[in-house]
């Protein structure tokens, strides 16, 4: 059974400690679908969210897994983009009840996404397999053969 998320983080307003909080969680947010990019689970966040008079100050990490294609050999892999220093502020005021982050997260999460992913720094890529597939030893030993041939017939004639 699949664990149901949140689908939002948000900082409520009313209940913020003012020497400010930890905000931890998972929430599915990045709902992304693209043919070569499938975010899959949730974004596993930890932020401090402190209000200063009337700005509310938000920072801390993100990650999000994601299977993605490889730029080099087409195939699909597994990888977390993290954002290590998500910092963001909003102006805030009493009327306010809470601060949703849910896209500012988002799109932190999608700005990291690399745009030329690989699925190893060391994947040799589609190129270089298709070479080493290329020699065709019949090919060459045909030709060997029909060569000594020709020229055991050019031995004869001389002699
Ligand atoms: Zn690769």
């Amino acid at each position: 059974m699949e664990e149901l998320l949140d689908d939002r983080i948000a900082v409520d307003l009313a209940r913020l400690d003012p020497e400010g909080e930890i905000l931890e969680g998972e929430a599915d947010i990045v709902d992304l679908d693209e043919k070569y990019v499938h975010p899959f689970g949730g974004v596993r966040y930890r932020l401090r969210a402190q209000a200063f008079g009337t700005e509310l100050l938000v920072s801390g990490r993100l990650e999000q897994d994601f299977e993605l294609v490889c730029s080099r050999c087409g195939k699909d892999f597994d990888t977390t983009i993290v954002v290590e220093d998500f910092s963001e502020s909003y102006e805030i005021n009493e009327k306010m009840q809470e601060i949703v982050l849910t896209s500012d997260a988002r799109d932190a999460i999608i700005l990291n996404l690399p745009s030329y992913p690989v699925c190893d720094e060391a994947c040799p890529g589609i190129e270089l397999k298709a070479k080493t597939r290329m020699p065709a030893d019949d090919r060459w030993s045909a030709l060997d053969s029909f060569v000594t041939e020709e020229e055991r017939n050019q031995e004869h004639g001389e002699s």
